[in-house]
């Protein structure tokens, strides 16, 4: 099939229209971004997507990153990629501006993200590593730290990573052992094993900044005793070249299901003498510093659920017109496309066929119009000039972090899968290459956080803690949307129905977590993700009947680009009719499925 082609129509649409881009460039520094700046950004992002990241896919997958006595050698094709990236500035547009970033909005930076998501996967994660070290070192980082590590960094020279995870510490980072020793010179010397270690090693760039939590001699216990480090693996020299070689090393990389050419690096500190560390910030404060980040990251990786689930629906709907097998139920409704009726017919017009695909477009446009619109609320919590502002939008972001992670990464999956069943027995072939979609997928849910430490961050901290109020805040501007519908739209109007059945689901659901939250906690915790998907899938309907009303409307104004309208429309009907309703049994199991979890002990599994 032709190589990934961005959805420059619905991006743009969701940017302009449905999440308020106008509203993001009137924040102070972002005046420049105008609708002209944006085109022109997104137009250049989708050709280095489609023509040179798309095109080592599938090799990559097939090649993928090597290991050798410590090096690692990347699938042809992706250093000069990464370079080329490099050059044209894409490296740094979310990077600020005193260390030669472009510093742009999230807002803006998340479109091309997806982009870079749904034509290689694997290569996309190590500019999203590096830019979260890069905003760590800028957040809590001494002024030194930031001028020796930052501009290399911002420049693309070096690269970054996040070391986190070691063998006995996964979901669960109290249990990190890492030591770092303190030295005379105010430096530290690391001593420790870390795992999965996402672009630990590779071979793009002479210089890799390894930022690593570890507990200094004598740290308390737990999660408040952890100190964050950024560890490089060549120590910059006085002129800000690389110089001696660290102690740290990659012992190898894993065999994995997916993302073959994004290498996930065993990573020893402290083999000889200890790896030269600097602390980043306070001693014991590195999982707080951690979690200011964990927005941005967690944002990004549900972004991936999105990015593979274009894609795979790219690569489906491409597969549907092309393969032709069996008459369509009741003839072709689309007579263009088959004259006819009675003859074999492209896949593509099986009614069955088509629900998938209308799964699979409806799902991955919900997803996009939520993710972004969190993208521009983080713009605002960081950048709004009124301290109320920002502070009404930070717990926003915060509610619906977790549901964008968890949510959009649980659905790439579903789509992906989906992609497969509509090539049918090809779909289970490497050759069409929709089976890459689905094996990519499957990490998106685990790292960064698995689902279920999502949906146990949304029900604890963000809807139990505070008693629900930013929750039920959400919900009335979501009700305003129900209000607001005066429309005559046929479709608009049956939109707004479904809506406003979903709706009072959602707020059921949630008036009993914060009910039963502060007694019976676990009886939460047992319907945790079905509470995730029913706001996920709550708020994806919300942004499609705002999306459905404002294709109508420019319809009816005769502006715009009426098929593309009107496929909006039609879509977010189908997801209305077919997705809404699935929140009457996810609320169900959320508040009446946690008896039989919890009635059952270990012995009887
Ligand atoms: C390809 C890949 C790349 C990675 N990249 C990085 C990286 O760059 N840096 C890094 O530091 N780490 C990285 N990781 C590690 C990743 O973040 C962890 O694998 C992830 O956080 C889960 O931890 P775990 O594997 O130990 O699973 P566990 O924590 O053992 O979880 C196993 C299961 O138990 C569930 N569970 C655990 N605790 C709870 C709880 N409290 N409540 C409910 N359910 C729970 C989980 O949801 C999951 O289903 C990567 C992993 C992989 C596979």
């Amino acid at each position: 099939m032709a190589e990934y082609q961005a959805p420059l129509k619905d991006m743009q649409f969701v940017l302009k229209h449905v999440v308020g881009l106008d509203q993001v460039n009137t924040l102070p520094g972002w005046e420049e971004v105008t609708d002209d700046v944006v085109d022109a950004i997104l137009e250049e992002a989708s050709k280095l997507a489609g023509e040179i990241l798309s095109p080592i896919n599938a090799s990559g997958d097939r090649t993928g990153a090597k290991w050798k006595d410590g090096a690692v050698t990347m699938p042809a094709g992706f250093r000069d990629a990464y370079w080329q990236y490099v050059r044209a500035g894409w490296g740094n547009i979310l990077s600020p501006a005193e260390f030669g970033g472009q510093g742009l909005p999230h807002l803006l930076a998340t479109p091309v993200e997806e982009m870079w998501g749904s034509a290689n996967l694997a290569f996309k994660l190590c500019p999203m590593l590096t830019q979260g070290a890069i905003e760590a070192i800028h957040q809590v980082g001494s002024p030194e730290l930031q001028k020796r590590f930052l501009p290399k960094m911002v420049s693309g020279e070096w690269t970054g990573t996040m070391n986190l995870t070691e063998p006995q510490a996964g979901s669960d980072l109290s249990l990190v052992r890492t030591k770092a020793t303190p030295q005379a010179d105010g430096t530290y010397r690391l001593k420790g094993q870390k795992i999965f270690i996402t672009y630990g090693e590779h071979d793009y760039t002479d210089n890799i900044v390894h930022l690593v939590l570890a507990r200094i001699d004598g740290a308390p216990e737990g999660v408040k005793g952890i100190s964050l480090f950024v560890v490089p693996k060549f120590i910059p020299k006085a002129d800000g070249t690389p110089g001696e070689r660290n102690d740290v090393k990659c012992a190898s990389i894993e065999h994995k299901l997916g993302i073959h050419a994004s290498p996930t690096a065993v990573m020893v500190y402290g083999d000889k003498d200890g790896a030269v560390g600097y602390l980043v910030g306070e001693e014991h404060r590195g999982l707080e510093y951690m979690f200011i980040m964990m927005n941005a990251a967690r944002l990004s990786v549900g972004l991936e659920g999105v990015a593979v689930a274009e894609r795979a629906y790219q690569r489906a709907l491409a597969w549907s017109r092309e393969r032709v097998q069996g008459k369509p139920v009741g003839g072709a409704q689309d007579a263009k496309a088959s004259p006819q009726p009675r003859s074999p017919a492209p896949i593509v017009q099986h009614p069955d066929v088509k629900r998938m695909l209308l799964t699979m477009k409806s799902v991955t446009e919900a997803m996009r119009a939520l993710a972004y619109w969190a993208s521009a609320i983080l713009d605002r919590a960081r950048k709004h000039p009124d301290d109320a502002e920002r502070r009404r939008s930070q717990a926003l972001v915060d509610l619906l972090i977790p549901v964008v992670k968890g949510w959009s990464t649980e659905n790439g999956i579903d789509v992906a899968s989906l992609g497969i069943q509509v090539h049918g027995g090809m779909g289970f072939i490497e050759e069409t290459g929709a089976a890459q979609h689905l094996r990519d997928a499957r990490i998106t849910t685990i790292y960064e956080g698995t689902t279920g430490i999502q949906a146990n961050d949304l029900v604890g901290r963000k809807v139990g803690r505070e008693q629900g109020r930013t929750a039920f805040a959400l919900m009335a501007e979501m009700e305003k949307t129900v209000a607001a519908n005066g429309g005559h739209n046929v479709h608009v109007k049956a939109i707004v129905d479904r809506f406003s059945n979903a709706l009072p689901r959602l707020r059921e659901t949630t008036q009993w977590i914060v009910e039963t939250f502060p007694t019976n906690p676990a009886a939460v915790a047992a319907g945790s993700v079905y509470y995730l998907k029913l706001m996920g899938i709550t708020l994806g309907g919300w942004m499609m009947a705002r999306s459905a009303m404002i294709a109508a409307a420019q319809l009816d104004a005769g502006q715009g680009d009426a098929a593309f309208l009107r496929g909006k429309l039609l879509t977010a009907r189908f997801y209305a009719d077919h997705i809404l309703p699935q929140t009457l049994s996810l609320s169900a199991s959320a508040m009446r499925g946690a008896e039989s979890v919890l009635a059952v002990e270990d012995a009887l599994l």
